[in-house]
């Protein structure tokens, strides 16, 4: 039974109204970071404790997104509030939501270099630091999948599943990220067109040297519980 509008309390009109503004903060860092042309990539997040998302309007500018125009949808897909028709990959991020419990934030962009490997069916292999870091090994590629439906977010569960790394390669497409946060899917977005690139200058002079698996899974449990400030 998906709520309505009219169903929705203060306590969680209150977070929904935070979530807004902070979906729409980060849909600025997709231009700033390079990693969207014209209205292409989006982002989404879980409204925490409900059964909802709120997610970009489909076609609109970047510059001209605001709070009231992000879409608030159910985990359907179907939208609760919004004057404008969400993004076209809506279907696909609730398809995430309803199946990765612990997500929280959905990025999807056609960042240069990582869809470059997209557009070769070939996963990002995992030979630096910053790699084990925050993806904890290769950055894997789904299958091929068309847009509209949840064919998509289908592939990206299946792809993730039992995988480390919070990004996948959509093939012939481009990058969906999870995170616990809109945040967190943001930063891996950023970090895999980051290491995609340079993965590819490396590899375009040479061949790469593989990191050991051990070395691997050291990088990637220091970096999730050590790293930054707690
Ligand atoms: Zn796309």
């Amino acid at each position: 039974m998906s709520i309505q509008s009219h169903e929705i309390d203060p306590l969680l009109r209150a977070k929904i109204t935070r979530l807004r503004a902070e979906v729409c903060a980060l849909h600025a860092l997709l231009p700033s970071n390079n990693l969207v042309a014209w209205t292409s990539g989006n982002v989404s997040a879980r409204v925490p404790g409900a059964e909802l998302m709120v997610i970009k309007p489909s076609g609109l500018d970047y510059e001209d997104l605001t709070p009231e125009s992000m879409v608030l949808c159910d985990l359907d897909g179907n939208v609760v509030e919004g004057a404008y028709k969400p993004s076209s990959d809506t279907g696909s991020h609730a398809y995430v939501y309803r199946h990765r419990p612990e997500v929280g934030g959905v990025v999807h962009t056609h960042s240069t270099y990582a869809t470059a490997w997209s557009a070769r069916a070939e996963a990002i292999p995992c030979v630096i630091t910053a790699m084990a870091d925050e993806f904890g090994g290769e950055i894997p590629v789904g299958p091929f999948a068309l847009i509209g439906g949840d064919e998509i977010g289908r592939g990206v569960v299946a792809t993730l599943a039992g995988n480390r790394s919070p990004a996948v390669l959509m093939r012939s497409h481009g990058v969906f990220t999870v995170g616990g946060t809109g945040r967190d899917a943001v930063k891996a977005a950023v970090m895999c067109e980051d290491v995609a690139r340079t993965v590819h200058l490396a590899r375009a002079f040479g061949d790469l040297a593989p990191l050991p698996a051990d070395q691997v899974d050291a990088l990637h449990a220091r970096y999730k519980n050590h790293y930054g400030q707690r």
